[in-house]
């Protein structure tokens, strides 16, 4: 061991052995990987090895992906069989409702180009696994990739490919303390210090202790779970190949072969957590006793599916624990105020996940970014409400009983909530509000009619649906209220102020008493916010984007941060309303002495508003006339009272977010994670139109006029109108140019005041010619589409603008 490496990895289990390699494999060989006993010595030894394609989340599928690719891979380099069982493998519906689901998965799998799966009959299904019952399966998908590896074998084949690109090992060494030093780290480790500028956390189950040595609490809890292996199994000995790994959804198992045996793994609807701050130091390759009782619901099921089981034994019971961050996704990237401390945790599937994490790590850490968009497993995709002990335990509960369980994606999930709550939470709660969750915050998604009123999950269209028709209508012909606290706002001030936005911001800055769109990009090209800037003409400025990019944005601003210049997250003390529609200056002529009438589109300024000062800005997401009105937290209930009062005599109605996104459909906007994602450029997106290209240096510049100037993007984002009857486009579905696949659904949805259902997607240039016959597979279906021209609703603007 050296006093001094580029980079120390805390772990040897699978995360950090990949992570390990990656790092070497890209060109940093002066690393090495920390372990406190030996290798494999955490989760993964008694892992079951298995790998299959899904992931709900297409981004992290096609890393799944990746690491399945790189299994062999790593096998040849170092010489270290992986013990690659490639049986291919199954997922199977027994549900009318799940076996749609699986067909409309197949084809985001198609979008994303994982094109090695089909959909199966039951009685295929029975023909590929005959030991297995077909009784209530409606249907599958096959995949070719999918199987089992040695775990232990795997594991030092990543170590072994990256010591022999020069990477070193050091077992029987425990990490006891960090400690944050100039220009990096120090390792406090039983075997002496090391200084090092970059410490990874790959510490699995101990991974809590490890942030916490840096003072960083992770929201991450290891969870039990048991798999079992049964005794031979005459008609396996008969079989002349491996029956496939095979997921039966409705039985919450998943079953592979071991030897001539079965290994039947259990997602426990009756979950267990275990040691919630991490495991005991001296806990060694030891597994808690298993607990048949718990999980006698499912073993019932499991023994049904694979009727053998009820012949032969159980050779080993295996209850072992791994861990789960709230949504069962990793937890990569950096931690902001921690510059060198990298977190690869949170890695609930790591012989599936762990190449693609080590993969994105590994380049975040020597080019600054991860090729893919990985912000589904960014460890700032959680802010410090995700830190509390109940939450954690709520929410990883939750994942992992629900694991093999169909949410909807109209269906919101009871754990960790409420948590934040707007003050005027109750009263719209009385006024029949219904309330998604976002980054811990209760956002109104549309107000019921009833009490009684109980949206039925679905993949189509949900019974909501005329209540949110209603809610567009009101909008549009008169003036709809929405709760606007589920919004980021940053204030910025300090002499410093404008030359900081002005730099990271790709856009001109607002003149004072205006608000500007503001593409922000990263160093390349790629998009890293669809942010609205505000010059509030006093030296304060806001910049305004989306809740749940808080920590993100904060992280990236306090990277390239600029000098005097004071930052600060307001969003929870700020909140606010906005009104829409072609009645919204009447209600706030009504309210207000202030010269209302005069703000120009996209201009802002403070008003009385009733008894308040508020600053207003006129925008609207919605296409219409429209205001954002803010406030404190403390004057939140008043301002809805106020407005609601003076909005009565106009037909104004309460409003959620349901609908606001088949508004802003209707108008062609984009929003982050579907059109604007920081896997896609300005020039892609239409984003470009803001930027700046006359004033000077900006983060991205170069490359986004590398972009400008070049062929231009391959693919862009274009309108669709699509012939649905009872279900929209949500995202990730395929479009198809005749049997050509040109792209992908960003986001889609019903358009009610144009009548139609719309999408956007990212499609092949030529592809998005307006006119252009395409179709699109919605729940499995295809149905017929054509390239509109953007904003089918008021294609002028008229509306937003008019006045100005
Ligand atoms: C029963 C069971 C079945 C499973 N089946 C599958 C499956 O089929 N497929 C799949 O992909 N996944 C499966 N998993 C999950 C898989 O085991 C984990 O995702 C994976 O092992 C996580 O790897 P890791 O490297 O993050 O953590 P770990 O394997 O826990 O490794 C962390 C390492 O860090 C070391 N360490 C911790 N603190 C320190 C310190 N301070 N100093 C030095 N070293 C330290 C530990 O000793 C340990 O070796 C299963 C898990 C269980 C429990």
């Amino acid at each position: 061991m050296k006093s001094h490496y580029r980079a120390v990895v805390i772990g040897g289990g699978v995360v950090g052995a990949s992570v390990l390699y990656h790092l070497a494999k890209f060109g940093w060989t002066d690393v090495c990987l920390i372990e406190r006993s030996v290798l494999t010595a955490g989760s993964s030894w008694h892992a079951a090895g298995g790998f299959h394609a899904l992931n709900a989340d297409p981004n992290i599928a096609s890393l799944q992906a990746y690491t399945i690719d790189l299994l062999s891979e790593i096998e040849q380099e170092s010489g270290q069989s992986v013990g690659m069982h490639m049986t291919g493998g199954m997922t199977l519906a027994g549900t009318p409702d799940r076996w749609e689901w699986l067909q409309s998965a197949y084809r985001t799998f198609q979008s994303i180009g994982i094109d090695d799966c089909r959909l199966i009959t039951p009685q295929e299904a029975g023909e590929l696994c005959p030991i297995m019952s077909t009784e209530g399966i409606l249907g599958g998908m096959w995949a070719d990739r999918e199987g089992y590896v040695d775990t232990t074998g795997t594991v030092h084949a990543y170590a072994g490919a990256a010591k022999k690109r020069g990477a070193e090992v050091i077992e029987h060494n425990r990490v006891l303390e960090l400690h944050q030093v100039e220009g990096g780290w120090q390792v406090v480790t039983e075997k002496g210090t090391i200084h090092t500028e970059h410490v990874v956390n790959a510490a699995g189950l101990w991974a809590k202790q490890v942030g916490r040595m840096a003072g960083i609490e992770l929201p991450v809890s290891p969870l039990n779970h048991h798999y079992l292996i049964s005794d031979t199994i005459p008609e396996l000995e008969q079989l002349d190949f491996e029956v496939p790994m095979t997921v039966d959804l409705e039985g919450f198992t998943y079953m592979r072969q071991d030897q001539k045996g079965i290994l039947l793994g259990i997602y426990e609807i009756d979950h267990e957590h275990w040691m919630v701050d991490g495991a005991p130091w001296e806990y060694g390759f030891e597994l808690q006793q298993e607990d048949p009782d718990r999980i006698e619901k499912e073993l019932t099921l499991g023994f049904e599916r694979y009727p053998a089981l009820q012949e032969v034994g159980v050779k080993t019971w295996v209850n072992g624990a791994f861990t789960f961050a709230p949504d069962g996704n990793p937890l990569v990237g950096p931690v902001r105020g921690k510059p060198g401390y990298w977190c690869a945790c949170g890695v609930m599937a790591g012989f599936l996940q762990g190449g693609g994490v080590g993969k994105s790590l590994a380049e975040w850490m020597i080019h600054g970014e991860p090729e893919a968009d990985v912000f589904g497993m960014d460890v700032a995709r959680f802010g410090d409400y995700a830190q509390n002990k109940r939450f954690i335990k709520e929410t990883t509960g939750q994942f992992y009983t629900r694991r093999f369980v169909m949410t909807y994606p109209n269906e919101q999930l009871p754990a960790g909530r409420p948590l934040k709550k707007a003050p005027a939470y109750d009263g719209m709660t009385a006024a029949g509000c219904r309330w998604g969750a976002n980054y811990g915050l209760e956002l109104p998604l549309y107000f019921a009619p009833s009490e009684d009123f109980v949206e039925t999950p679905t993949l189509k269209r949900s019974n909501a649906f005329d209540i949110v028709a209603a809610e567009c209508k009101a909008v549009r012909e008169n003036v709809g209220l929405l709760d606007i606290s589920g919004f980021s706002r940053f204030e910025v001030s300090g002499d410093g102020a404008e030359a900081w936005l002005d730099k990271i911001m790709a856009s001109k800055l607002p003149a004072p008493g205006r608000a500007k769109l503001a593409p922000m990009l990263g160093h390349d090209g790629r998009m890293k916010g669809d942010l609205t800037v505000f010059n509030w003409g006093d030296g304060t400025w806001w910049i305004m984007g989306s809740y749940y990019l808080r920590e993100w944005h904060m992280r990236w601003f306090q990277d390239h941060m600029g000098e005097n210049v004071t930052l600060r997250d307001i969003a929870d003390a700020t909140v606010g309303f906005s009104l829409s529609g072609p009645n919204s200056l009447k209600v706030l002529e009504k309210l207000t002495d202030g010269p209302i009438g005069d703000l120009k589109f996209m201009g802002c300024g403070t008003f009385n508003i009733g008894m308040l000062r508020c600053k207003v800005g006129r925008l609207s997401v919605a296409g219409e006339l429209g205001y954002e009105i803010h406030c404190s937290a403390a004057e939140h209930i008043t301002l809805r009272e106020t407005l609601l009062e003076a909005g009565t005599e106009f037909g104004m109605k309460e409003v959620g977010f349901n609908a606001l996104l088949s508004l802003r459909l209707e108008k062609s906007f984009g929003i982050w994670s579907a059109e604007f994602t920081q896997a896609y450029t300005a020039g892609q997106t239409g984003m470009d139109r803001w930027i700046d290209w006359d004033k000077g240096a900006f983060v991205g510049r170069d490359a986004a006029l590398q972009e400008r100037d070049g062929n231009g993007p391959d693919q862009l984002v274009a309108t669709l109108e699509i012939d649905a009857a009872d279900a929209d486009a949500s995202g990730y579905e395929p479009v198809w140019n005749g049997d050509q696949r040109v792209g992908f659904v960003t986001s889609g949805g019903y358009g009610h005041t144009v009548g139609k259902s719309l999408a956007m997607a990212m499609i092949d240039r030529d592809a998005a010619q307006e006119g252009t016959s395409l179709s699109v597979h919605i729940v499995g279906a295809a149905r017929p589409a054509k390239v509109i021209a953007p904003s089918p609703y008021d294609p002028t603007g008229t509306a937003m603008r008019g006045g100005s």
